[in-house]
């Protein structure tokens, strides 16, 4: 399949964050232009499609709010975006991470506190994590058969990625065992569309978000216009025509590359079809922004490499940032467990996204 995504692009733009944080609003963007001649503003506007969250295990019934302090609550943090692409014992390159390191991984980052959200929960804010407790994103890229496979007898296999972090949330009972999926065509090797029917529609029955990563992993920055909305829509069409009702809202940029004209990867049109993709995920290398930061832009997404080559020491890759984040707990996001309010230390008030001044809760 396609190959393995490395050329993240630096931050340079800027982007104005607007609406609300309850789940009926959506966040409006500007600024997808990169302010190249042609590149008219691009608002992802009041959503159509809502990510369906029918079988998505949902958390412990609504807790009084904990007092912000004794958590350390700091809803402007950073969030890791973690990019896993091989789940395979033969590390072989960068992309490539080991189940039992993957299965280590796991266990650390939710011994540690973090819980998994999806890339459209952060693009969204909608970050439901327990008090005390910091969002991650699990984002897997090019729909490998060893992220997510069934064993003969019909079971997600236990040692694909899925089945594998499935096993190690069973270990930690307020975590959520989700994911965002970023799938090209032929997804995870399934044989025929009746396998690729039954196998998406199981992943969006257990809330792990199916996403954008073009139809034909392409190089953006070398296809028409016409070309590349063709391969955002027959994404689309293919998870639709898997799973009706689907939204698929997010994507990953294949090898990292924008098109020329950046309004395309976030919205566009092919045979009567259109597509709306709220948030865009980078490859490189750092954490992200909270989504209430004046810093977070939805249309570029930074993420952490995870990999096993190296044993794992690559610069800027998972291990590195865990440590950093492990040993700078101040830059972390931490839930307040209190959704609707943006709860801070109010040192850090001048980092708020200035439209979401209303839902401050600075202690
Ligand atoms: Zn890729």
């Amino acid at each position: 399949m396609a190959g393995p995504d490395d050329k993240g692009r630096p931050v340079s733009r800027r982007t104005v964050l607007g609406g609300g944080l309850a789940a009926a609003l959506a966040w409006t963007t500007a600024a997808c232009g990169g302010g190249k001649a042609g590149q008219s503003e691009a608002k992802s506007g009041v959503t159509t499609a809502q990510p369906r969250t029918t079988g998505t295990p949902s958390r412990s019934p609504a807790k009084p709010p904990v007092d912000p302090a004794s958590v350390k609550a700091n809803e402007l943090g950073l969030v890791p975006v973690l990019m896993y692409h091989r789940i395979t014992p033969t590390v072989t390159g960068e992309y490539d991470r080991s189940p039992e390191d993957f299965r280590a991984e796991l266990q650390r980052i939710f011994a540690e506190g973090y819980r998994p959200v999806r890339t459209i929960d952060l693009v969204r804010g909608q970050l439901d994590v327990p008090a005390g407790t910091t969002p991650v994103v699990l984002s897997f890229d090019d729909g490998y058969p060893d992220q997510f496979r069934y064993t003969p007898d019909g079971k997600i296999d236990p040692t694909c990625g899925i089945g594998i972090l499935f096993d190690v949330a069973r270990q930690f009972p307020d975590c959520r065992p989700v994911a965002s999926m970023n799938i090209n065509k032929s997804p995870f090797g399934l044989s025929d569309s009746a396998k690729v029917k039954a196998g998406l529609t199981d992943l969006d029955k257990r809330g792990i978000e199916v996403a954008n990563h073009t139809y034909g992993h392409d190089n953006l920055s070398k296809l028409d216009p016409e070309s590349i909305q063709k391969d955002f829509v027959l994404l689309q069409r293919l998870v639709h025509d898997a799973v009706p009702g689907a939204a698929v809202r997010t994507m990953a940029l294949p090898f990292g590359v924008w098109s020329k004209d950046r309004g395309l990867t976030h919205t566009g049109s092919y045979d009567g079809e259109s597509y709306t993709n709220e948030g865009i995920l980078l490859v490189g290398a750092n954490p992200s922004p909270s989504p209430f930061s004046a810093k977070f832009d939805p249309l570029q997404i930074p993420r952490i490499r995870s990999t096993s080559y190296g044993n794992g020491k690559i610069p800027m890759t998972t291990t590195y940032w865990l440590d950093y984040l492990k040993a700078n707990p101040g830059q972390r996001y931490i839930s307040a467990g209190n959704p609707g309010k943006v709860t801070f230390p109010k040192a850090l008030a001048a980092t708020l996204a200035p439209a979401l001044a209303g839902k401050a809760n600075p202690y």
